[in-house]
């Protein structure tokens, strides 16, 4: 065999939970290692370990990857209420997402994986819808209160000048509920840049939508911030490109899409990608089949899968059980951030690597072998269903074939 490939800047790698933490180490073992000499500053983001370090480690893994410039994440747990005596939590800690997303200031795209055999549940759609996910702010940033009983609820602001302005909330009766949101032009701003540069980067139109009818403040803001910078520092290049931004309601987009035919980049508030990613993500085929970057303005990535821990699968695995838990997204994100340090340390090997495996990936498939949840919809006839491990090393078989 030819020698390994080697890597100058480490990539910034951190590790996850449950099934997905199962899947990272096999893919390292069969995919990785006996082809580059990985290098990686390693951080383990799984829950005990997060809970030993008071999420500590967290923010220094968010701190690396300002410093390093590209990272890999695996899925990790976000704690409820039933995880707090599952892993003895001190506390029950925030999204890791939510906390990475906050320090980097960064925008998501997330974006299906089309493979020949997975056909999208919507006929028309022909091409990627690529998400764009605003990543500050909204309700991930809240303040909520539960109201005991008859009260006023107030949003007052209070200037550094001694300014002051208030609103009343509700004038409550009885028990109810309250809720405090915000964000920041600083960061709408640069979510509004992300997507126009990114737009432009894949040459494709970029529609946006928000609640302006009903939100005259908060989300109208989102609205004149987006078109005041089209305006300013975008509208030339895209007429010049042949590319559009589009504004609509909510609403209105969301019919717009299922009628559409994809090939285009849809930028969400925060909520909405949330929500829109996972939808469009299961019409396009598969969850597992969704990739996921999040783009700082500054120019930081951390690649991922769209899914989760996939808890379910993980249980059956303690429980000694066969599982066939799908690994394509996570391959990507790897493959993601293998490709972008390929291309900032001008390491041509490491990028054409990572164009391999991708394409290893597809042609595995496409001959037809998967994991079950993809074969469950394939319109490729009697496909060979695999287990988690078994799928990792047919991709493994394919890429061999290929170098
Ligand atoms: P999930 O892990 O995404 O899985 C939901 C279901 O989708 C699974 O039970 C499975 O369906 C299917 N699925 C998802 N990924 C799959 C894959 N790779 N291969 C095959 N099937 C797959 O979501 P969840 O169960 O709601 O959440 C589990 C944990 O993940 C939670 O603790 C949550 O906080 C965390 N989470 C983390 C992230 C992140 O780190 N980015 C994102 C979302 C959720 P079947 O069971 O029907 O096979
Ligand atoms: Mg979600």
């Amino acid at each position: 065999m030819t020698e390994k490939i080697k890597m100058t800047t480490p990539l910034v790698e951190m590790d996850g939970d449950e099934m997905t933490r199962i899947l990272w180490q096999m893919i390292k073992e069969e995919l990785l290692t006996p082809f580059i000499e990985l290098k990686t500053e390693y951080y383990d983001l799984g829950l005990v370990h997060r809970n030993e370090t008071d999420d500590q480690v967290t923010y220094d893994a968010a701190e690396a990857t300002k410093k390093y410039g590209v990272a890999v994440k695996c899925a990790t747990i976000t704690p409820n209420a039933a995880r707090m005596p599952e892993y003895h939590l001190k506390e029950m800690w925030k999204s890791p997402n939510g906390t990475i997303r906050a320090i980097l200031d960064g925008t998501v795209f997330r974006a299906p994986i089309i493979v020949k055999g997975i056909e999208p549940y919507v006929r028309t759609w022909k091409k990627p819808i690529c998400i764009a996910r605003h990543a500050y702010g909204d309700v991930y940033k809240n303040v909520e209160m539960k109201i005991p009983g008859p009260g006023k609820v107030e949003l007052v602001y209070t200037g550094k000048d001694g300014q002051e302005m208030r609103e009343t909330v509700h004038e409550y009766e009885g028990p109810g509920i309250a809720q405090g949101m915000h964000n920041l032009n600083k960061s709408i701003e640069s979510f509004a840049r992300s997507c126009f540069n990114y737009a432009i980067d894949t040459k494709q139109d970029i529609w946006f939508a928000s609640k302006d009818t009903i939100s005259k403040k908060y989300d109208h803001t989102f609205k004149d911030i987006f078109q005041e910078i089209f305006d300013r520092e975008y509208k030339e290049k895209f007429d010049a490109m042949g590319i559009e931004y589009f504004y609509t309601l909510i609403d209105d987009a969301v019919a717009r899409v299922i009628k559409s035919e994809g090939g285009y980049i849809w930028a969400c508030k925060n909520y909405d990608g949330d929500v829109m990613s996972d939808m469009v993500a299961t019409a396009f085929g598969s969850l597992a089949m969704m990739t996921s970057v999040l783009v700082s303005p500054e120019g930081y990535y951390e690649y991922e899968a769209a899914h989760g821990t996939v808890q379910r699968h993980y249980y059956k695995h303690l429980k000694g059980e066969e599982t066939s838990t799908n690994s394509v997204a996570t391959i990507f994100a790897w493959t993601g951030a293998l490709r972008k340090r390929g291309e900032l340390d001008g390491i041509e090997a490491l990028s054409s690597f990572a164009d391999k495996l991708e394409a290893a990936t597809l042609k595995t498939i496409e001959d037809g072998k998967m994991t079950k949840d993809l074969a469950i919809m394939t319109t490729i006839p009697n496909p060979t269903v695999l287990n988690s491990r078994d799928f990792i090393v047919a991709v493994r078989q394919t890429l061999e074939e290929s170098l």
